[in-house]
């Protein structure tokens, strides 16, 4: 017989559930608890076809898992990449749960995915895509019950079609139903940068309590989309020196630092920094290995592996990316002395300004930018603060600390609310 929840296995999927668990050991949840927190309340799968350009019809696949219905809504983004799988969403459903918990958002997590490559496809295939993908969900979603956003692949492009297309059928506007949105449709200026802005201010934040000083680090930035991008511009602000940058393509190295506004100008006009000549030409697994204080990973999950953790060379992993540390390469940095600021902490700005701009949609008022960005980053260092002071109080590392505050918290509203019926 196939165990319950089988369908949302996968290798990232253990990687979550290995995480609960341990959060779960250290408070001591009995198995009843456990079972009930661990597992997704919600997966739907969706096949739709749809035209390409040339004429012909293609099925395309799509997910949106519910991880925690107990919160409120659910929350979370969206991603188009060419491997996404059930069990996928499901790990980073889980995720988002802990990150709005730790962040004390009223909401659950939730993660979808559509299976299509975005490179590969033109403006009107992914507007086509998208729209059908958004009339799928309504059963499952709405402003109140589960509210999209952008994620890996996916920006405020794709959330204005999902915003129109959930419109259309409600047959009036309705921007509270994704965040992410341009700005000029009820979006927030601060949400494009949210992400990395809150990895930096979260940096800050833990380097003040380390009793380092962020404007004497040297950097390495693994990725340069929507989140590496900026987290590399705002530290580059902050004075700190980034040696290093890399996207899927590859990257470039500087020991006496990168002029990041320079290569942002170049990536822009030129799409990739393969070939960039302003640092000498490093690989994209290389990067992670270099020498250097911060090491941030801002792509891909499980790119900090058994194999490579214990040739990393610096004194801190900032997670930017969901999920790209395995449990045995943590285990690794622990015995090595690294510390390590996890991803529901470290890149937790995104989702604390989408549920800003929730907010105001609901509201129908408009706050300022500044306003914004200062309550994020109010927001967040009480969270650092939290996940510090149970780190100290029940002897356990930063990511377990964090699980620990956001798992409590939910299986305190679980137990509160009881089991219906
Ligand atoms: N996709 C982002 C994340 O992983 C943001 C989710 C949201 O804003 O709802 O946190």
């Amino acid at each position: 017989m196939v165990g319950a929840g089988e369908e949302w296995n996968s290798e990232l999927y253990r990687i979550a559930t290995a995480q609960f668990d341990r959060a779960a050991a250290v408070l001591e949840l009995d198995e009843e608890a456990r079972a009930r927190l661990r597992e997704p309340r919600r997966a739907l799968t969706v096949n739709f076809p749809v035209r390409l350009d040339g004429g012909s019809v293609v099925n395309v696949t799509g997910y949106r898992v519910q991880h925690t219905l107990t919160m409120g809504p659910t929350k979370g983004g969206i991603r188009f990449a060419p491997d996404v799988s059930m069990g996928e969403c499901a790990a980073l459903a889980a995720w988002m749960t802990w990150k709005c918990a730790l962040l004390e958002l009223p909401y659950g997590g939730a993660k979808g995915g559509v299976r299509c490559d975005p490179t590969a496809l033109s403006d009107e295939e992914l507007e086509r895509i998208t729209r059908r993908y958004a009339s799928e969900l309504i059963p499952i979603i709405g402003p109140d019950r589960d509210i999209p956003a952008p994620d890996m692949g996916t920006g405020e492009r794709e959330m204005a079609w999902f915003y129109d297309t959930y419109s259309q059928l409600k047959g009036y506007a309705v921007p509270e139903i994704v965040t992410g949105k341009p700005a000029v449709l009820g979006g927030t200026a601060a949400r494009p940068s949210a992400t990395g802005l809150g990895v930096v201010q979260i940096a800050e934040a833990a380097c003040e309590h380390l009793g380092r000083r962020l404007s004497d680090k040297r950097v390495i930035v693994q990725g340069f989309g929507n989140v590496g991008a900026v987290v590399a511009e705002e530290l580059s602000v902050r004075g700190a020196t980034i040696l290093a940058v890399s996207d899927h393509t590859g990257g470039i190295h500087d020991e006496r630092g990168l002029d990041i506004p320079a290569v942002a100008a170049w990536v822009a006009e030129h799409g990739t920094l393969t070939g960039c000549p302003l640092g000498a030409p490093v690989g994209r697994a290389e990067v992670l290995e270099l020498a250097c204080d911060i090491l941030i990973p801002a792509a891909l999950e499980r790119q900090i592996t058994e194999r490579n953790a214990s040739r990393l060379r610096c004194e801190m992993v900032l997670e930017a990316a969901n999920g790209p540390t395995t449990p045995g390469a943590e285990a690794v940095l622990a015995a090595r002395g690294i510390t390590l600021v996890p991803d529901i902490l470290a890149n937790a700005g995104g989702v604390t300004v989408s549920y800003f701009e929730w907010v105001q949609d609901q509201q129908k008022l408009v706050w300022e930018t500044v306003a914004i960005q200062d309550r994020m980053r109010r927001l967040l260092r009480s969270a650092l603060d939290r996940v510090v002071e149970t780190a100290e109080r029940r002897g356990v590392d930063w990511r377990t600390a964090a699980l620990v505050t956001a798992v409590e918290r939910v299986s305190t509203a679980a137990l509160a609310r009881a089991i219906y019926p």
